[in-house]
């Protein structure tokens, strides 16, 4: 705790993808030959008719602030991607062009949070919802589940979980750090339990939607009862390879889109002028265009499963989207190895960047404190190095 600074920032933890991407940097930069499995980030490069895009956009002199919403033409074209992929029709006023889908989400909590609201975070959840609703002053509330259930709760779970305080819940599918994706029935089945509490918002993050393995991922805001109170999360950095350009959005009511606007205006203004340039050209693409980093994800996805079942005590199911496994590994709980006392996960997170230099994510900030997320956007030769180097160290535990 450092009193010159504020409770707001003493009380916010370090996002811990972000921080293992760095302790795995800063190693790697000392030499030490690590694997990083850590960060949720495509390991392609951006496709090239997006970067001639970008390149135009500058030659076009393209360098002025842009309005704080986004481009009109940006805005028209994600409503005509929200028609095309998710049977969403929204109008350029619900669409909000942010720096990535992180500031459209912190933005929506802002927005809509209260000190003291809750809000209901199934489990497991990317690690910077939690942060987010911190920051708002509001309650997380988390709603647990397990492999058991595929990582999915239930509606009689959710139902328990709201009180008269409930203001906002979080969805995710396929779900980071799970790779869960819940089907149009399972979704139905959650909103049959939201439409008897109407004063709910549901964020319904769809930032890995193109990243499914059998079927389409559903949006929460194609129910016709559900639409009036969803924001529809969305962006470009995983399904384009794209995460530094820095660019998301969110389809929303209309009041919803406009305040969101207006905490932008006061903090970070319209998005990089180059990147809205090229994330025109991205969105009219036809989706067929990025279908072979999905391919590529889909072998890999094959391959680390096979790779990963061999190894004891590694708990898995095999996740229909996103690009990690989330195994529980709570088998290693209370065990020595190397010398090392192993009581949860973050025990053995650390173990394995220690003794086989194999950068991965805990899941206690994902709110699953008995598993692991490995991330299996890496090429395929290290991928196989490092399940072999897994097995060495855990041979015979
Ligand atoms: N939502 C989820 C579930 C994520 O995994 C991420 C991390 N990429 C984001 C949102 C934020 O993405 P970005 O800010 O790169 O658009
Ligand atoms: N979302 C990615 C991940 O979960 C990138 C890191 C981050 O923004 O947290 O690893």
């Amino acid at each position: 705790m450092n009193p010159v600074l504020s409770n707001r920032i003493n009380n916010l933890p370090i996002s811990a993808t972000l921080a293992m991407a760095a302790l795995a940097r800063t190693l790697k930069e000392q030499g030490k030959d690590i694997i990083s499995l850590s960060l949720g980030e495509p390991d392609f490069n951006t496709p090239d008719f997006i970067k001639e895009a970008a390149k135009k956009a500058i030659d076009d002199n393209y360098n002025s602030y842009s309005p704080v919403n986004g481009y009109l033409d940006l805005r028209q074209a994600i409503c005509k991607k929200f028609k095309r992929d998710n049977n969403l029709n929204y109008t350029p006023d619900q669409i909000v062009v942010s720096t990535g889908a992180k500031q459209s989400l912190a933005n929506v909590v802002l927005a809509i949070v209260n000190p003291g609201d809750e809000v209901l975070l199934p489990a497991p959840y990317w690690v910077s919802y939690d942060a987010m609703v911190n920051l708002a002053e509001g309650i997380s509330v988390e709603i647990p589940s397990s492999i058991e259930t595929d990582f999915k709760i239930t509606p009689a779970q959710l139902e328990a979980a709201i009180t008269p305080k409930t203001k906002l819940i979080f969805f995710n599918s396929p779900n980071n750090p799970s790779g869960s994706v819940y089907s149009k029935e399972e979704y139905r089945a959650l909103a049959d339990v939201l439409a008897k509490h109407p004063n709910i918002y549901i964020i319904s993050d769809e930032i890995y939607e193109h990243i499914m393995y059998d079927g389409k991922a559903f949006s929460f805001a194609a129910f016709d009862d559900m639409y009036d109170r969803t924001i529809t999360i969305n962006g470009l950095s995983k399904a384009f390879a794209m995460t530094g350009w820095r660019l998301g959005y969110i389809g929303a009511p209309a009041f919803i889109a406009k305040a969101c606007n207006k905490m932008q205006g006061q903090s970070t203004s319209g998005t990089n002028c180059i990147a809205q340039r090229a994330a025109i050209v991205a969105l009219e693409a036809p989706v067929s265009r990025i279908s072979y980093m999905v391919d590529e994800f889909k072998n890999r996805r094959s391959l680390v499963h096979k790779l990963l079942s061999e190894i004891k005590g590694f708990n898995l199911n095999l996740p229909a989207g996103a690009f990690y496994f989330f195994p529980d590994i709570s088998y290693y709980f209370g065990k020595t190895i190397k010398g090392k006392q192993i009581e949860n996960a973050s025990d053995f997170s650390m173990l394995l960047l220690e003794e086989a230099y194999i950068a991965t994510v805990s899941g206690e900030s994902f709110g699953a404190p008995d598993c692991l997320r490995i991330s299996y956007a890496a090429s395929e030769d290290n991928l196989k190095e490092a399940v072999s180097r897994l097995k060495v160290l855990l041979d015979g535990i």
